[in-house]
Parts: C-alpha cells; structure tokens; sequence
C-alpha cells in the first residue's frame, strides 16, 4: 500500500445469504471494523442491496453496499436483468463488472463489460472492473498481453476525468475460490504493470489514483503480505468475506497498515 491513496477492501458474497442473514453480517461486522480508515465494500445479492443499505444508515455505519453485476442498458424489454437506476434506487453505491464467474461462466466479453463500465459510469454507480488471466494464460506467458486488452478494451471511451474513481481488481482466475493465492512477488509485477498500462495510456497522474485490488483466496492469512506490496491498493475478497469474523481480521489488517 501506498501513503496518499485510499484502501478499500470489497466483499464479493456471490449467490450467498438471504435477507435475514445480509442485515445480521452487517449489524455483527459494524462494530468490529469501527474507526477504520478503511474503506469497506460488500458486495451482496440484489434481493438484499435494500435491507442491507437500510441497515447500513441506520447504524451510521461506513459499510458501502453494492451490487455484483448489472445490465448494460438503460432499461429495456431484457428479463431477468438488472439496470444501473434499479441498484442506485435500492442502495447501492458501485457494482463489480467483468468478475471472471461472469465473463467464463455467463461469455461476458470486454466489449460488453465496457458497456457496463460506461453505463454504471454515466448512471452514478462506482465500477469494480474485474481482469485477471487464466491459469493456462499464465502457463503461455500471455499474462501481460492479457491484462493490457481486458485494461485497454474494458475502459476504451470512458472520460479520462471518470478513470480515477474507478476501482481495477486484479483477479488471477486460477486463484479464485481454489485456495491457491499468486505468488507476492507476481502480485507486485502484475499490478506494477496494471498502473503502467493505466499511465501509458491515461498519463502517470490518473495511474497514481487508481485503486488496484487483488483478489483470489485472499485470507486473514496473508493478507498482511498482499497488502505490503506497493501497488495493492486493497483486496477484493470472496469466500472470506461470507464470515464477520475473517472479513473484519481482514479489515483490521489494512486499517493497521494505515497507521
Ligand atoms: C472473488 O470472488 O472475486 C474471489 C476472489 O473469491 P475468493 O476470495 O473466494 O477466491
């Protein structure tokens, strides 16, 4: 981490938790992460963007709720799908886009991710974009060649003055959900290369406030470690972010690296 930029670390709870249990995480997590510096995102399923935004005011709590994927268009004749002012009127305050479960599992492309990017963008919700190469990606040395198109594809077109308040999360997709964390010393040429891409493009300045998370099988383990590095703005967080418990150690880490 470094001094001047923000730390947020996100909670990604994927297809986990009713109602019921979303507004009790967030009344047991407030006061576990009290006073922190730190900025916390949770990214919880619609059904619960409202009750847990509702919980979140009314303990004055620092919790920012967010979505984990919207739709591109404004509103429309697409059922089953979600608009950015449908999230915004229920809470939310960002949305994650381009998650690797969406892009593998649902074809999401960077074509289409940039839509959703300029769209969350023009409607007022802050994006979470997601990129991150492929184990077999990884195994061909394609990273770099990788992360330059999800970087340069996902963002193309969207203002130069709209970039800094955008959060980059660097996802390696072999590290998802396996409990196989990348290595720290690649986490720092991955992310040095992210904020290079950003500065060559956007100029050095932009890259200087972008937000750049990890994430993959982060744990209350090594978070200290990732969170060391330079260029590890925050951590995006999934299956240690279902428990109040491991998500406010995580917290508590960074909040201890701000001091
Ligand atoms: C994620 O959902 O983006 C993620 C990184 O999951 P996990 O922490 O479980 O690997």
């Amino acid at each position: 981490m470094k001094k001047g930029r923000s730390a947020v670390i996100t909670g990604n709870w994927k297809m986990y938790k009713t109602i019921e249990e979303a507004v009790s995480f967030v009344e047991t997590l407030s006061p576990l992460i009290a006073d922190s510096q730190v900025q916390v995102y949770l990214a919880v399923p619609f059904t619960a963007i409202y009750p847990a935004a509702e919980k979140v005011q009314g303990l004055k709590s620092p919790i920012v709720i967010g979505a984990q994927n919207m739709n591109d268009a404004s509103e429309g004749a697409f059922t089953g799908e979600i608009a950015a002012k449908m999230l915004i009127d229920a809470g939310a305050k960002f949305v994650i886009l381009g998650h690797s479960e969406r892009r593998h599992q649902y074809g999401e492309t960077n074509e289409l991710v940039n839509k959703k990017v300029k769209r969350a963008i023009s409607d007022g919700l802050q994006p979470v974009l997601c990129i991150g190469e492929s184990e077999s990606q990884k195994e061909k040395n394609e990273t770099e060649q990788v992360l330059r198109t999800q970087i340069l594809e996902s963002l193309e077109g969207v203002e130069r003055d709209k970039l800094s308040a955008i959060i980059l999360a660097y996802e390696p997709v072999w590290a998802i959900g396996t409990g196989k964390v990348a290595d720290p010393q690649d986490v720092e040429k991955e992310h040095r290369l992210c904020r290079s891409i950003i500065a060559e493009k956007w100029g050095d300045d932009i890259a200087q406030q972008v937000i750049i998370q990890y994430g993959g099988s982060v744990k209350p383990e090594n978070a200290s470690e990732l969170l060391d590095i330079e260029d590890v703005d925050g951590l995006l967080v999934g299956g240690a972010s279902l428990s109040p418990q491991s998500f406010s150690e995580i917290i508590n880490i960074c909040k201890g690296k701000l001091q």
